[in-house]
């Protein structure tokens, strides 16, 4: 009997040692073991058997500036633009200093961000504002693509607005960094969108100080210009300080208007 009962014991703690071997769930919180992404090795360089398309060649930017750019209001009075946004942290923000203002902007958005922000788009159709198309993921290449992806990027970004405001004029597009050809000119054309570009850039993207950013905004407003400002893509905080003064400068110099 004793020696029968010897022999279950040793078979279960054989089973218990093989199930705890690797028979079971992997513990994913085992600390010797790193993230899976760092284990994985760098992806391999294709062989040169394998068929990989080409990457379609970028086109060279022109260098001028393609016809067909709005670059001045038309009238004596100036335009104030945003782009990059919505974001959380700034737009909000943004629209609380142009309603105390009462004036309106335009903001120049970007597709991925209308989809992580849609209340912030909804709020700045809301209270006034015109849209801008301004690339789904601001690629600063876009322009120098092939015709069918700066078309699919454009319509995709288009389609994001509207889902967070159906039926939203867009009658707008600004290509990232300025960086415009010809041919995303008239793809915006062909989709009802007029090519924003602007005559006052204060490079507040770079930023300089608050004071700075109004200064060289006062310094080269001439009547008509379309002034760039940045509500996204950083800490815009030194915009927003500069924002008071430097609405308050343009509409007692010049009158800030909506685009049209
Ligand atoms: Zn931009």
């Amino acid at each position: 009997m004793r020696h029968r009962a010897l022999l279950a014991s040793l078979a279960g703690l054989v089973v218990l040692l093989v199930a705890g071997c690797g028979g079971g769930t992997p513990t994913p919180t085992a600390p010797s073991s790193p993230p899976p992404s760092a284990a994985l090795p760098p992806e391999p360089a294709p062989s040169p058997t394998r068929a990989v398309p080409p990457k379609p060649r970028l086109r060279p930017l022109p260098v001028k500036l393609p016809a067909g750019l709005i670059r001045t209001t038309g009238t004596d009075k100036v335009a104030l633009t945003f782009d990059d946004g919505p974001d959380p942290a700034w737009t909000p923000k943004v629209l609380d200093r142009l309603k105390a203002a009462k004036v309106t902007a335009t903001f120049c958005v970007v597709g991925r961000q209308v989809r992580k922000h849609p209340g912030l788009l909804r709020r700045i159709v809301r209270e006034g504002h015109q849209l801008c198309n301004h690339s789904w993921n601001h690629d600063l290449d876009l322009a120098r693509r092939p015709v069918s992806e700066i078309r699919a990027d454009l319509v995709r970004t288009n389609r994001e607005i509207r889902r967070a405001v159906p039926d939203a004029k867009v009658p707008f597009y600004r290509q990232p960094g300025g960086r415009w050809t010809a041919e995303v000119v008239k793809v915006a054309k062909q989709l009802d969108m007029r090519s924003l570009h602007w005559s006052v850039d204060p490079q507040d993207w770079a930023k300089p100080t608050a004071a700075t950013i109004e200064k060289r905004v006062k310094r080269s407003a001439r009547p008509g210009a379309v002034v760039l400002l940045h509500d996204g893509g950083g800490n815009r905080s030194a915009t927003l300080a500069a924002c008071t003064k430097l609405i308050a400068g343009l509409k007692r110099d010049h009158g800030v208007a909506r685009l049209t």
